[in-house]
């Protein structure tokens, strides 16, 4: 495989008491006074193409799971360039996805449309596994004319309005990923994503409302698909939203849910 990979390795640490409150690794017991070792969460982050700035997306996420003090490894595969259509070498064997328990799609290649091609990455995640899907993952594989990719994700979009700061309204408050989410929080400077379908499995779980229709649109929202399941969000455009402490709270929130270590709903 001709993957150009950066392997960042965060060492197996002793995890005192992550939980906060609302939430628990595997069901296990959880308190202030207890310590116990959990398992590294082992993610693959596939983050390339146009129009953001990934290395800053990329270390914000890193970042904020660490400060969580959930440990993971993270392989890194940034291919493809900074263009809207590219195959890359990563999805050459069926077998790409094995050994993680999450996989973290946070390209953005909207003209790559080979079926073949994407039903390998589908396919992966249908036989169980999890992923967490951001931003313009949503318009990745737009043109594509198989729904296989859209129906993994959750939802349906083809374009974007402009950069504002969104009203985030909690549709559902008592789903572990929205635990501690602020009433009436606003986004960060980040593109609201129109929404044309919601998939029947999908869970949405925020909303935003456009400036020019009214219409509100999902922007968090859980999925299963085949055996897998996943976290999205449309944000993620901008490196403000990832310095947004409320915003990576909830995505590393998904990222733990999806993995399986947030109690399931
Ligand atoms: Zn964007």
């Amino acid at each position: 495989m001709a993957a150009c990979m950066n392997r960042v390795f965060f060492s197996l640490v002793l995890l005192a008491s992550l939980a906060t409150g609302s939430f628990g690794q595997d069901g296990k017991a959880q308190g202030a006074d207890q310590a116990e070792q959990v398992e590294s969460l082992r993610i693959l982050l596939i983050t390339s193409g146009c129009c953001h700035d990934y290395d800053f997306q990329t270390r914000a996420m890193q970042l904020a799971l660490e400060k969580r003090g959930v440990s993971a490894t993270w392989d890194i595969v940034s291919e493809g360039g900074t263009g809207t259509s590219a195959q890359i070498g990563l999805y050459d064997k069926a077998t790409w996805a094995e050994g993680y328990d999450l996989v973290i799609h946070n390209e953005c290649f909207a003209n790559t449309t080979d079926a073949d091609y994407i039903r390998r990455i589908t396919d992966a995640h249908r036989q169980g596994v999890n992923a967490v899907v951001i931003h313009c993952a949503m318009h990745t594989y737009r043109s594509a004319e198989i729904d296989d990719w859209r129906q993994f994700l959750g939802v349906t979009s083809r374009r974007h309005e402009h950069k504002s700061h969104y009203p985030i309204e909690v549709v559902d408050a008592e789903h572990q990923i929205m635990a501690g989410f602020p009433s009436g929080y606003r986004s960060a400077l980040d593109e609201l994503y129109i929404i044309e379908k919601v998939w029947p499995k999908t869970k949405v779980l925020a909303t935003s409302v456009s400036e020019k229709t009214g219409e509100k649109h999902p922007v968090m929202w859980t999925n299963h698909f085949g055996k897998c399941r996943v976290f999205g969000t449309t944000y993620g455009h901008s490196n403000e939203t990832f310095q947004d402490e409320v915003f990576l709270k909830a995505l590393t929130n998904g990222f733990l849910w999806a993995a399986g270590r947030l109690e399931s709903k």
